[in-house]
C-alpha cells in the first residue's frame, strides 16, 4: 500500500471529487469502494452502514460477490464487521477466518480473503458504519495503512451524514419509543435526586467539511483556535470562584497543561498535512486518542479520555465559530446530558439551574465526578443509549436511589418526583432552621457532630451544615486527583486551607489510605487477590516512609502555632502505631532544627478499622489522644464480608447485636481511660443505626455533610435513657438484627428517623 501511505492527500482528493460528482449516492459509493481498493492495494473493499435496530448492511463492496450487497446484514457485535461497531475501535487482523468472532456469509465469498482491516465510521462520536479493506494474502496492516483507513473513514462519514444513503428516520435506534415515557438503567456516581429539562451539554458537533482547499489557510485556522482555546482556559482557571484554590483549580490547572501539550498540536497538523480542514484534524486526531487511550488498564489514566474530549471538542466549536456560552445556556431546572464532560465545561453551567447529570460514560473516579459530588450535583453514568433516547427540552429525572433516568416521564411519576422533591425541600429547610442548634437529647445528653471531608470543596459544608469541625479529612482524595504526587508545600497548602476554613474548629488529618480501591495515578498498580485487606494504608506508608515522612512535615507547618490532629489509617497493633508516632516524632524534632514554628500541640489518633486492636486496647489508650471508629473497613473484617461486593449488601445487619456490643466494648473502654472516641464510618450517618450508637454511649461521630441535617434532627428527638435501658436489654439478643425492634421503638416514641 506504498500509495496510500506516501499519497494519501492526493487519494482524499479523487474521493473527495468522486463525492462531490453528480450522480447519486449508491452510484457514488460504488465508485469510492473501488478507489479505496485500488489506491490501496486491496482485493477487497466494503462499506456497511449501520440502519435502524442497530443492523449493518453491506451498502458497497470492491471484491467480494456483488449479489451479496444489500442483502448481507449482521447485528452490532455479530462477526468481525459487528466486533468494529461495538468497540468502536479499528480491527486488524492476518488471519481474519480464525478469530473466534470470525462468522462466515457465504454470500459474500470472502473466505479465501485472510487478511481483514475494519474501522469505524464515527459520526458524532456514533458508529454509522464500518469501511472494511482485505487481502487474500495474510498480513497485518501497518499503523500507516490503519490510520490511512481512519482517514478515509471520515470523509465517508461526510456521505453517509447526507442521508442519501439510510434515512435519517433510520438513524433512530428505536423510532417506535419516541414521544413515549421510557426508564434507562445507569450506575449512580453522585447521589440525589434531580428533575428538570434535558440539556446536551455538547450540541453534537458536526463536521461538514473534512477536505481542505488551502492547507495554509487550514494551518492558521487551527493555529488561531488553539490560542483562543488558551484563552479561555486560563480564563477559566483564573474564574473568581476558583479564587481560592483547592481541586477544581487543580483540576482545571491538569486539564490546562493538556492544552499545551505539543505532541497533541503536532498530531494535528500532520492530518492538515494529509489534506484534512483543521476541525477534521482535530476530530480525526482525537478518535485515534481515544482509540488509543481505551486500550489503558489503569482506569486513572483512561478517565483523561473525558478531559481530552472535552478540550478536542472545545477546540472544533472554536474552529467552527461556535461560541455558545455554557453559563447562560439554562434557564430554568435542567439535567445536562452528554456523553462524558469534562471538569471545565462543569463548571461553566450555573449552579443555580443544573439540577442533574446523566452520562452515557462516566465513572466514580472521574474528576467531573468528584467536582460534581462536592457541587452536590446528583450524577448517574453509563447509561446506555441516553443520547438516543433523550431530545432537548424534555422532561427528564434522575434518581440516583433507583440508579434510573426517566425520561419523557409519565405524570403519574412526576407526581411522585414532585412530592419527593418538596418532601426533600422541607426537611432541608428543617435542618437548616436547627443548624445552630445543639445535637442534644431531650433528657440533656450532648452529641458531637463532626463531618467527613476530602476535598477542599466540601469545605464550604462545615458553615452550611453546622459541624463542628471535620472528624475526618481522607487526605487520599487530593492524591486521587492530582496526576502526580502532590510536593509538601502543595500539600501544606491544602490542609492550611482547610484548618483556615475550619477556623477555631478542630480538623482531624487522617494519613493517607491509599491502595485497595483507592488508587493513586503515581504509584504502580498491586494486582492483589484481596486488595481490602492487601498493601494499603499504614502498610503502604511504613513500606515507605518517606510518603508518610512528607505528609507528616506538611501537616505540621500547616499547624504552625495551632494544635495539630492526625491520626493513622488501618492500624492493627500497638507496635504499628508506634513505628508512626517515631516518624512523627522525628518530623516534629525536625521542625526545631530548622527553626520553623511548631504546633501548639500534636494531638494523636488511631483510625479503629482492624478488628486484632481488640486485644491491645488497654495498651493502645495509654498510646493515643483519641480513637476514631471506622466501621466501614471494621465491620467488613468483622464479618468477613467484602463491603464492595453488592451481593453481600445485606448479608449482615449493622444493627446486630454482636455488633453494637463489640462497639459498646470500645466505647466503654475509652471511657474508662478518658480517651476521646469518634465513629466515623457511614453507619454514623444513617439516623437509625445513629440511634443506637448514641445509645451505646458515643458521644462524637463525624458523617457526610448531608447527614447532619438528619442525624441531628434524630437526636434532638430522643429521650436518650429510655433509649439506652431498651437497647441494653436487646444487646445479647440472638437474633439477626434488632434492627425492626428499633424502628418500633422509634414509632412509639416520636422519634424522628
Ligand atoms: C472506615 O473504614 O470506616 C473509614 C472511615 O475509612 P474509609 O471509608 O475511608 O476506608
Ligand atoms: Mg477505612
Amino acid at each position: 500500500m506504498p500509495d496510500t501511505v506516501s499519497q494519501p492527500r492526493l487519494l482524499l482528493r479523487r474521493l473527495h471529487s468522486v463525492m462531490a460528482g453528480g450522480g447519486k449516492a449508491q452510484a457514488k459509493l460504488d465508485r469510492v469502494v473501488r478507489v479505496i481498493a485500488q489506491n490501496m492495494v486491496a482485493e477487497v473493499c466494503s462499506i456497511y452502514l449501520t440502519r435502524a435496530g442497530g443492523v449493518l448492511e453491506l451498502f458497497a463492496t470492491e471484491g467480494l460477490k456483488e449479489e451479496a450487497v444489500h442483502k448481507t446484514r449482521m447485528q452490532i457485535g455479530e462477526g468481525l464487521v459487528g466486533l468494529v461497531a461495538e468497540r468502536g475501535l479499528p480491527l486488524n487482523l492476518s488471519e481474519a477466518p480464525q478469530h473466534p468472532r470470525f462468522v462466515y456469509r457465504p454470500e459474500t465469498g470472502e473466505d479465501i480473503y485472510h487478511s481483514f482491516l475494519g474501522v469505524p465510521i464515527l459520526r458524532s462520536g456514533k458508529v454509522s458504519g464500518i469501511l472494511v479493506v482485505q487481502n487474500v494474502t495474510p498480513r497485518r496492516y501497518r499503523p500507516e495503512e490503519v490510520e490511512a483507513l481512519q482517514t478515509i473513514s471520515m470523509v465517508m462519514a461526510e456521505l453517509v451524514s447526507s442521508g442519501e444513503l439510510v434515512g435519517r428516520d433510520e438513524l433512530f435506534e428505536d423510532a417506535s419509543s419516541i414521544g413515549n415515557p421510557i426508564t434507562l438503567d445507569g450506575s449512580m456516581l453522585a447521589s440525589g435526586i434531580g428533575a428538570g429539562a434535558a440539556v446536551f451539554h455538547q450540541p453534537q458537533i458536526h463536521i461538514t467539511k473534512t477536505i481542505a482547499d488551502s492547507i495554509k489557510e487550514e494551518r492558521v485556522r487551527l493555529e488561531n483556535a488553539i490560542a483562543e482555546m488558551r484563552l479561555q482556559l486560563e480564563n477559566l482557571v483564573e474564574h473568581p470562584d476558583l479564587a481560592h484554590g483547592g481541586e477544581h483549580r487543580e483540576v482545571l490547572e491538569t486539564y490546562r497543561m493538556f492544552a499545551y501539550d505539543q505532541g497533541w498540536q503536532d498530531k494535528m497538523h500532520a492530518a492538515i498535512s494529509l489534506g484534512l480542514t483543521a476541525d477534521a484534524a482535530v476530530d480525526r486526531v482525537h478518535q485515534e486518542n481515544k482509540a488509543r487511550m481505551a486500550k489503558i488498564r489503569d482506569p486513572y489514566l483512561r478517565e483523561r479520555i473525558g478531559d481530552f474530549e472535552d478540550l478536542a471538542i472545545r477546540l472544533i466549536r472554536i474552529i467552527q465559530g461556535d461560541t455558545t456560552d455554557h453559563h447562560s445556556k439554562l434557564i430554568e431546572d435542567s439535567v445536562l446530558i452528554a456523553r462524558n464532560i469534562g471538569p471545565a465545561e462543569l463548571v461553566e453551567y450555573d449552579p443555580q439551574y443544573l439540577k442533574a447529570i446523566a452520562l452515557e460514560e462516566g465513572s466514580s473516579t472521574a474528576h467531573v465526578t468528584i467536582i460534581a459530588r462536592a457541587m452536590g450535583i446528583p450524577v448517574l453514568g453509563r447509561v446506555s443509549g441516553l443520547l438516543d433516547h433523550v431530545e432537548p427540552g424534555e422532561d427528564v429525572i434522575v434518581d440516583t436511589n433507583s440508579e434510573h433516568v426517566y425520561v419523557r416521564p409519565a405524570d403519574d411519576v412526576i407526581d411522585t418526583y414532585r412530592e419527593t422533591l418538596a418532601l426533600q425541600e422541607q426537611l432541608h429547610a428543617a435542618y437548616d432552621a436547627e443548624r445552630d442548634l445543639p445535637a442534644e437529647t431531650l433528657d440533656g445528653h450532648r452529641v458531637n457532630l463532626f463531618m467527613n471531608a476530602g476535598l477542599l470543596v466540601d469545605l464550604p459544608s462545615l458553615d452550611r451544615t453546622g459541624a463542628e469541625g471535620i472528624g475526618l479529612f481522607r487526605t487520599e482524595f487530593q492524591f486521587m486527583v492530582s496526576p502526580a504526587l502532590p510536593k509538601v508545600d502543595e500539600q501544606t497548602r491544602i490542609y492550611t486551607a482547610a484548618m483556615k476554613a475550619a477556623g477555631d474548629r478542630p480538623v482531624v488529618f487522617r494519613t493517607l489510605d491509599i491502595g485497595g480501591d483507592k488508587q493513586v495515578p503515581f504509584l504502580p498498580r498491586e494486582d492483589e487477590e484481596n486488595p481490602a485487606m492487601g498493601w494499603r494504608a499504614i502498610r503502604i506508608a511504613l513500606d515507605r516512609p518517606a510518603l508518610l515522612r512528607f505528609q507528616l512535615r506538611a501537616l505540621l507547618y500547616a499547624a504552625a502555632g495551632k494544635t495539630l490532629h492526625v491520626m493513622f489509617p488501618m492500624i492493627a497493633e500497638v507496635a504499628e502505631l508506634r513505628r508512626c508516632k517515631a516518624i512523627l516524632q522525628k518530623e516534629i524534632d525536625r521542625l526545631e532544627k530548622f527553626d520553623k514554628t511548631p504546633p501548639v500541640a500534636v494531638k494523636v489518633g488511631c483510625m479503629f478499622e482492624v478488628p486484632s486492636l481488640s486485644w491491645q486496647l488497654d495498651s493502645l489508650m495509654k498510646e493515643i489522644d483519641f480513637l476514631s471508629i471506622g466501621t466501614n473497613d471494621l465491620m467488613q473484617f468483622f464479618f468477613a464480608c467484602d463491603r464492595s461486593n453488592p451481593k453481600l449488601a445485606d448479608r449482615y445487619d449493622l444493627l446486630a447485636p454482636p455488633v453494637l456490643a463489640f462497639l459498646h466494648m470500645i466505647v466503654q473502654t475509652c471511657k474508662e481511660a478518658g480517651v476521646p472516641v469518634t465513629l466515623c464510618g457511614e453507619m454514623g450517618g444513617r439516623p437509625i443505626e445513629a440511634m443506637a450508637l448514641v445509645a451505646l454511649g458515643l458521644e462524637r461521630l463525624s458523617i457526610s455533610p448531608t447527614s447532619i441535617g438528619p442525624v441531628k434532627r434524630m437526636i434532638r428527638s430522643v429521650h436518650m435513657e429510655k433509649l439506652r435501658e431498651f437497647l441494653m436489654a436487646n444487646l445479647n439478643s440472638t437474633e439477626h438484627s434488632i434492627r425492626d425492634s428499633l424502628l418500633l421503638f422509634a414509632r412509639d416514641h416520636n422519634i424522628k428517623l
